[in-house]
């Protein structure tokens, strides 16, 4: 026997149907437990100081900071001043208003984010930038800290960077490590 396209059209049209729609009420918060280093780092940020972790094997500066060297694999433990002033060595400005991880609320968007170099230190940090424009932004811009008035130890002690235009603004406040 022939297939029938009739046949095979009705059941195709048959097998559609509506999603069933399941309402689940999904709760995600959870405490996240930080390193040794990175708590002694969030405990500076309460004081608007900012420490990153030196290796002593390459001297690379860790900020974040991290226990382990990802160069060496040795533990480190000798700690570094870095000022609150850095330099973009990323950016974007993101569209879409996704949910804030600090708030639980949808963030308002667009808003800039950036890898930012802080002086003193060898790594990037992410946070948020005071510029939505992609006009106004560019790798090796200058930027400083927006620190909150009410200090926590949490990375949000930091508003955001503002893009400092005038590079007389953003000298360094805290003397960087020596040179190495
Ligand atoms: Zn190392």
């Amino acid at each position: 026997m022939s297939p029938n396209p009739a046949g095979r059209a009705g059941s195709a049209a048959e097998t559609t149907v509506e999603p069933v729609t399941i309402p689940i009420t999904m709760d995600l918060t959870w405490r996240y437990v930080a390193s040794a280093p990175m708590t002694r780092f969030l405990a500076g940020l309460r004081h608007r100081r900012i420490e990153a972790i030196r290796c002593g094997g390459c001297g690379r500066r860790y900020l974040p900071p991290r226990p382990f060297c990802g160069r060496c694999r040795q533990r480190m433990d000798d700690w570094v001043p870095v000022a609150d002033t850095g330099t973009i060595a990323a950016w974007t400005v993101v569209n879409q208003p996704i949910i804030d991880g600090r708030t639980g609320e949808p963030r308002p968007s667009p808003y800039g984010m950036a890898l930012i170099r802080l002086d003193g230190a060898d790594t990037t940090l992410n946070h948020y930038l005071d510029r939505t424009d992609p006009a106004e932004l560019a790798i090796g811009l200058r930027v400083r800290a927006v620190w909150r008035d009410e200090l926590i130890g949490a990375m949000d002690d930091i508003s955001h960077f503002e893009v400092v235009t005038d590079s007389t603004e953003a000298e360094p406040t805290i003397a960087g490590p020596e040179a190495h």
